[in-house]
């Protein structure tokens, strides 16, 4: 154990004191000073956290006899030691114990591994219970458990998640005697929904779920336990949009006329979603409410023109505004698009990256701190403690799960409470955007810009990969760029992830080293990266091979292929993402799915090009998982709740909730002012 965690168990044990009372799980039997540095580990530190580390499954005993079994199926059996046998140890860490049992007037062998401690135990007329399977022609019954003790009607036993060094018997245990102290738990259910559902209490749903009788009970306790987790968790959203709700903004006068004849000059027209979008916004920037909005849109359904709209409009009004992309090739590409949109007006478009000379960079910090920069686009350089703006009155941040949340709250502290839109390309199933990005208000485009063909997508073997090659080919020669993208770039000894040197070398070997190839993966410095895409933008290069690094919203008009290796790696939404950089003009594009084994969930791909529809899937096809590749925060994990499963009790609960919230409630019940005085506020 090292230094630290030494250091940090110290500290909690002694904040646990402090809290004092029955949070403390020391006292309870069986919990010795080794296991609770076991629990510690899983950030089990108080009763609540132990009762409701729930099993996540349970073993259902229940004697059968040997009649009629077949030899692949686990039964469980009574039965009577009839010789103790004996062990043999074949190497380190590996020993049989074969003994003679009786059970239903047979006499049998039974082998069990790595159990050379129960030899004591099992002694002539000893009556155990066998957990295995039984060859009735050879009479041999292979256990994979064994109890010291006759099995009595049906036994419901809970398996729980490993914790390192505390078996699973011994946990049973320790349950059992954290049980006797389960009043001390709060239940968040308020009195009234415990009524309306008819839930039991917590302290009876926590012994139902630890130990059970029999499944009714393990039915009844979790009813209540799902209900109570996603009651809390809506508490915590439904609190933050409460006190974001009552923010007080800036009331900007934009002048409309204006307004319209930038957006009748924009080079191509506004889709009907876009044209939402904009008027949804502009309605905040000129209500006296803060902006808080989320703007989803699918790759390529054209965000930033929403975006500069705004942006023209808070300038108009007479503040500047702040645009975050989450790299510097980004930023760089947002400053050129956003400068031509802006062409015919005297806004003034700066940027500030990290790659910026000193100089530069203090002429950026001069000019904003003077007001003579109205828009101002940046990476995170953009945080800066130095800069100051001088009227800032509204930030942008796009593809806003890359941002850590402290980053945008420190944005958020150098204008008096500027109006925040936040964009994002994940599609979110719109059910489910309620509940990650719950606290905000949200806009989406789901149409794309119209004369966008298709990316034609095919699903195909690595043996198929001559096809492939054949339109790399084709593409090349019409001056059209390749993406090729490998799930990860250092070999595991037991997978086959293609690693992206491996594919260069392929790659080369087909086209006898006569194309350019680039290669991107995180392990390069930042300064290697950005030339590699530089290249690639500049058409050095023709093939990009790289890992997922390419997924942000680069925008390289000519490339019209991607190929993504072990595609049944990676979720729909991932692979929608990733297909999203190929298709971005009028010319046709290819995306080739790889993998070998028949995917029934890519073919979603091959039907659809519409991310909220493929996320939907997605979210059938696995559940909430890591549906984004993003966890927005630790409070995205549920100990017993399953958003998909139980999505319908998520919508009551939130029902229930508002009104719990307005009724003012909580206000005077200490353990919801505990839930709110834990909540991450920068969120
Ligand atoms: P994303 O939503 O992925 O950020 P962009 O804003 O980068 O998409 O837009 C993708 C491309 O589509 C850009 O080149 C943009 O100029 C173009 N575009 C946006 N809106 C329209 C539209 N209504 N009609 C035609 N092209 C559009
Ligand atoms: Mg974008």
């Amino acid at each position: 154990m090292d230094f630290f965690s030494d250091l940090k168990q110290v500290f909690f044990s002694s904040i646990i004191k402090l809290l004092g009372g029955t949070m403390n799980i020391e006292h309870i039997k069986g919990i010795g000073e080794k296991t609770l540095e076991h629990f510690y580990k899983y950030n089990i530190y108080t009763l609540e956290d132990l009762l409701t580390f729930y099993p996540y499954r349970y073993q259902i005993l229940e004697p059968s006899s040997l009649e009629n079994t077949e030899k692949d199926i686990t039964i469980t059996i009574n039965a009577t030691v009839a010789d103790p046998g004996k062990v043999s140890f074949i190497r380190k860490n590996f020993n049989t114990y074969r003994f003679k049992v009786e059970s239903y007037g047979t006499i049998f062998t039974v082998v069990i591994f790595n159990r050379a401690f129960l030899k004591p135990h099992i002694t002539i007329g000893k009556e155990i219970t066998l957990i295995g399977k039984y060859d009735a022609q050879k009479k041999i019954f292979t256990a994979n458990d064994l109890k010291l003790q006759k099995l009595i009607g049906t036994k419901i036993i809970p398996v729980y998640h490993t914790i390192k060094g505390i078996k699973n018997s011994s946990l049973e245990k320790i349950m059992n005697e954290a049980l006797k102290e389960s009043k001390s738990v709060a239940d968040y259910v308020p009195k009234k929904y415990n009524e309306k559902y008819h839930l039991i209490n917590k302290e009876e749903a926590l012994t139902y779920l630890h130990t059970p009788k029999n499944t009714q009970e393990i039915q009844r306790g979790k009813q209540k336990l799902i209900y109570e987790e996603l009651f809390v968790f809506m508490f915590k959203i439904q609190y933050l949009k409460s006190l974001k709700n009552k923010e007080v903004g800036i009331k900007k006068e934009v002048p409309h006329e204006e307004i319209e004849k930038f957006i009748d000059q924009i080079p191509f027209t506004l889709t009907l979603d876009q044209q939402k979008a904009i008027h949804e916004g502009l309605e905040d920037l000129t209500s006296s409410k803060r902006m808080n909005r989320l703007l989803l849109g699918d790759v390529g359904s054209g965000k930033t023109i929403v975006a500069t709209v705004l942006m023209v409009a808070n300038f108009l009004a007479g503040y500047q505004s702040a645009f975050m992309a989450p790299t510097e090739i980004l930023a760089i590409q947002h400053l050129k698009s956003i400068r031509n949109l802006v062409k015919d007006t005297n806004i003034h478009v700066e940027c500030l990256v990290g790659s910026m000379s000193k100089k530069e960079k203090e002429n950026v910090l001069t000019n904003m701190a003077k007001g003579k920069i109205d828009i101002l686009i940046g990476t995170h350089a953009i945080l800066n403690e130095k800069l100051r703006f001088q009227k800032l009155g509204f930030i942008v941040t796009d593809e806003q799960h890359r941002f850590g949340v402290n980053q945008r709250d420190i944005l958020m502290q150098k204008g008096s409470l500027p109006d925040m839109l936040f964009m994002s390309a994940t599609p979110i199933p719109r059910t489910y955007a309620l509940t990650i990005y719950g606290d905000m208000d949200t806009s989406i485009i789901k149409q794309k810009p119209s004369g966008r063909k298709e990316i034609i997508t095919k699903v195909l073997k690595e043996k198929d990969l001559k096809e492939v090659l054949f339109k790399v080919l084709e593409v090349i020669k019409k001056n059209q760029q390749v993406y090729v993208v490998a799930p990860m770039i250092e070999e595991n000894e037991d997978t086959d992830l293609k690693d992206v040197y491996l594919l260069k070398e392929k790659f080369d070997l087909a086209f006898h080293n006569k194309i350019p190839i680039g290669i991107l993966h995180g392990k390069l410095k930042k300064a290697e990266k950005e030339e590699v895409m530089n290249d690639f933008k500049l058409g050095r290069t023709k093939i990009l091979i790289s890992t997922t690094v390419v997924e942000v919203g680069v925008d390289v008009k000519e490339a019209t292929v991607m190929i993504i290796f072990n595609a049944d790696r990676f979720g729909l939404a991932t692979l929608h993402q990733l297909r999203g950089r190929v298709g971005r003009n009028d010319l046709q594009s290819y995306c080739y799915l790889i993998c070998n084994e028949e995917k029934e969930r890519l073919k979603v791909l091959e039907e659809s090009n519409d991310g909220f529809y493929i996320s939907e899937k997605d979210f059938e096809f696995r559940g909430e998982g890591d549906l984004f590749g993003v966890r927005q925060s630790g409070d995205m994990t549920f100990k017993i709740a399953n958003l998909k499963r139980d999505y319908n009790i998520l919508l009551k609960a939130r029902e229930d909730v508002k009104e719990f919230i307005k009724e003012k409630e909580y206000l005077e019940d200490k353990k919801y002012q505990e839930i709110v005085d834990k909540l991450d506020f920068t969120n």
